[in-house]
């Protein structure tokens, strides 16, 4: 009998994680022929997602948590449960239900059928996402798309169903600022993606608000690319070029016509434009010099104040 092992990184999710539950005990009746463990996170809530799920582990064997000391975020969240979970196959789930537990059957038939390490997720269409958060995510992804040398597809969920040994493989990446859309995609294996329509959230609302999405956007580009750093080089040298070619005009130009005092303005905007991309390019150096710090500081990535284990 293969385990399958359920990681669900919840953050205020009171509402939301009842319906999740009755959904997960459908596919686990459904899928009779395989045992099951699903691992809460919480993620520091506020609310009385804590309660909510010892009252489900208290019931339900199959059911363990670990809980955050406080909001340590998704990735986080991701890391502990993998960790943690036991299983011969391990799928990560959004309590929200826009990662559908009935999915997991197709995925779990998929992954048997072709003997793959790997089968996600990806979404058709977020049409509860707005216009702009749907053009800057396709923006983005064109970006890291040209950056990183790991492939990142737009609208790849978290959810996916892996083996043991792919599970594993994450593990061994124990970095500190930690991109898991990256991570799962850089440790390759045979991956298939199944499509679909994310339905909405059934409960609550999103965490991710712009400023959060944007951070973890940067996170992802500087955590899988150094060629913002080759960019900067570049653009250093190609004003050089620039620099000189002035500099042979104005020679010129001052041997054929004389050298009356003027353009002061232009040399102003001169100034400030280049000014400008040099602190845009010390910036970019900052983020990566940022990157390093935290990871040199090697702080835990969560800290745990209790499980299921400590449980009468
Ligand atoms: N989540 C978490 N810690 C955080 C933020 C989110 O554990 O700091 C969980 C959240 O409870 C949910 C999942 O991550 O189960 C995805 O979050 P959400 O649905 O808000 O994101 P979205 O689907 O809008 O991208
Ligand atoms: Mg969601």
């Amino acid at each position: 009998m293969k385990k399958i092992g359920v990681i669900v990184p919840c953050w205020n999710e009171e509402e939301a994680l009842p319906l999740f539950y009755q959904e997960m005990t459908k596919v686990m009746d459904e899928m009779k022929d395989n045992d099951f463990e699903i691992m809460f996170i919480n993620d520091g809530s506020k609310d009385n997602t804590l309660q909510v799920i010892k009252e489900l582990a208290k019931k339900d064997k199959r059911v363990r948590f670990i809980s955050f000391s406080r909001n340590f975020g998704k990735e986080a969240a991701i890391f502990a449960g993998l960790q943690n979970i036991n299983g011969d196959y391990v799928t990560l789930m959004d309590a929200d239900l826009q990662d559908p537990p009935a999915k997991l059957i197709e995925m779990y038939e998929t992954l048997q059928k072709n003997n793959l390490d790997i089968v996600g997720l990806k979404t058709n269409n977020h049409k509860n996402y707005g216009f702009l958060r749907k053009f800057l995510t396709a923006c983005y992804y064109k970006i890291i798309g040209l950056l990183s040398t790991v492939p990142m597809a737009p609208n790849e969920r978290d959810y996916r169903l892996m083996t043991r040994q792919v599970v594993d493989a994450i593990l061994e990446l124990t970095e500190y600022n930690r991109y898991s859309k990256g991570l799962f995609n850089f440790v390759g294996f045979d991956t298939l993606w199944l499509t679909y329509d994310a339905p909405d959230r059934v409960a609550g609302k999103t965490t991710f608000n712009f400023r959060r999405l944007f951070a973890y956007a940067l996170d992802g580009i500087v955590g899988f690319s150094t060629r913002p750093l080759l960019i900067s080089s570049f653009v250093g040298i190609l004003f050089c070029f620039i620099a000189l070619l002035l500099v042979l005009i104005i020679i010129a130009k001052t041997l054929i016509w004389g050298d009356p005092v003027s353009g002061w303005p232009s040399l102003a905007c001169i100034i400030i434009f280049v000014s400008g991309v040099q602190l845009f390019f010390l910036g970019v150096l900052g983020e990566y010099l940022a990157k390093i710090y935290l990871e040199t500081k090697n702080r835990p990535i969560y800290i745990v104040k209790e499980t299921e284990k400590d449980q009468k």
